[in-house]
């Protein structure tokens, strides 16, 4: 412990110095960026392949964006939603548009997002398919992760992410990932949702196996059930579709979206479906100071607009190609699985090498950032503006931290 003391710079010792311990960063200590890269405060640049957990599909600082969230910074900034104000139409009706759903609800984290779609769907449960009070249960996934709320840990099985904030909250039921015969078998009359992530993006970027949200669509439609993707981290370009949810030809009844939403300039989410389920909801029975404020609206109507020309989306595919051939190069040279689709893999490291966390830091000496998620796999996530060239550099860094 004061061996690692001594050996982490003043500045990493500083940054980390008046907080809580709730993250375990790598050294590094950022203080600009742009586009796929940053630079720390030595002046030393590294290539960024977490993407903010893929708030930043569009890169640091992309202009567009960044020129939107000025202009409205120099206009309006908040009304709350007591006042209407001039972005908030256009942000809704684009989105939707985006989505192919009649309306949106827009909220901040993307926690906040998936709260929404839970509250959402006991509502429509209750009132739509008459499901008795009280009685509600949604069914949701090992392995899942949707967010750090009560609510939403009372039904993580990750031990780290649960334990010891009980009690819980009651009404969910778990079953394996892409197993369609337990999902079957634990959906029942008072079943209102399945809410899924289509990509288990922290659980190491798991693919579930072919046709199984489209089984899950089918399910859902046949028993009354609502298909809630949670779209969060999979969504908005980062699978090399708008939705991951798309690969299967699947439409889920509700979408939430977050994380790359806001342009990452600002924490902005939302929630989208048609009239007949987000319709429940009157006045007075949700809410949020900040969701679907001016200058949220303002950037993340041009994250809509970046999208809807599916520049993004292609870029994320024909480079994701790249980017997962190269990885499946390295198998059986240190690597023992790559999994992922477009530009997000999970690497799954030979844990007799070296930890992921291990694996990070000797990337991060090499100018390539990025995290590990259990164990031994570590997670590639780079901005969607990433090049050709820089996808061979971080497939050559990993090869060379594999090579040890
Ligand atoms: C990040 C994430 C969330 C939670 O988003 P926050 O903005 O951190 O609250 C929920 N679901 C998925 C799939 C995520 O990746």
């Amino acid at each position: 412990m004061i061996e690692d003391m001594l050996r982490t710079p003043a500045a990493v010792q500083d940054a980390e110095r008046h907080t809580a311990h709730n993250y375990h960063p790598l050294p590094v200590v950022i203080s600009s960026a742009e586009g796929a890269w940053v630079t720390d405060v030595d002046g030393k640049r590294y290539l960024d392949c977490l993407a903010g957990y893929s708030a930043l599909n569009f890169g640091h600082r992309h202009p567009t964006l960044i020129a939107a969230a000025h202009a409205q910074l120099d206009k309006l900034t908040l009304t709350s939603r007591a006042f209407l104000h001039d972005q908030f139409a256009d942000f809704c009706r684009e989105l939707a548009a985006l989505c192919g759903k009649d309306l949106v609800l827009p909220m901040n984290t993307g926690a906040e997002a998936v709260e929404t779609g839970i509250k959402v769907a006991r509502k429509w449960g209750y009132q739509v398919k008459g499901v008795p009070a009280g009685q509600a249960n949604i069914v949701v996934a090992e392995g899942n992760f949707h967010g750090r709320t009560t609510t939403i840990v009372s039904f993580s099985t990750d031990s780290d992410a649960r334990a010891d904030f009980g009690p819980y909250t009651p009404g969910f039921r778990i079953v394996p990932y892409g197993d369609l015969a337990a999902l079957t078998e634990a959906i029942d009359e008072h079943t209102v949702a399945v809410l899924l992530e289509p990509i288990q993006g922290e659980q190491g970027v798991v693919v579930p196996p072919e046709g199984y949200l489209h089984g899950v669509r089918l399910l859902c439609t046949e028993r009354n059930v609502l298909f809630i993707a949670d779209e969060i981290q999979s969504g908005l370009g980062r699978t090399g579709t708008t939705f991951a949810c798309e690969h299967e030809g699947v439409v889920p009844d509700m979408y939430l979206l977050g994380k790359a939403l806001g342009g990452g300039i600002v924490p902005v989410s939302a929630v989208a479906a048609d009239t007949d389920v987000l319709g429940v909801l009157q006045p007075g029975q949700h809410g949020s100071t900040f969701g679907g404020n001016p200058l949220a609206c303002a950037v993340a109507t041009e994250v809509v607009r970046l999208l809807a020309t599916g520049e993004f989306q292609r870029r994320s595919a024909a480079l994701g190609e790249r980017l997962q051939a190269g990885l499946r190069g390295l198998i059986g040279k240190g690597l023992v699985a790559v999994r992922g689709r477009g530009l997000w893999a999970g690497l799954d490291i030979d844990p007799a090498l070296m930890s992921g966390r291990e694996a990070c830091e000797r990337l991060m000496e090499r100018g390539v950032l990025a995290k590990d998620t259990h164990g031994s796999t570590i997670r590639l996530a780079p901005p969607l503006v990433i090049t050709e060239e820089e996808i061979d550099h971080a497939v050559a860094q990993v090869a060379a931290v594999l090579a040890g």
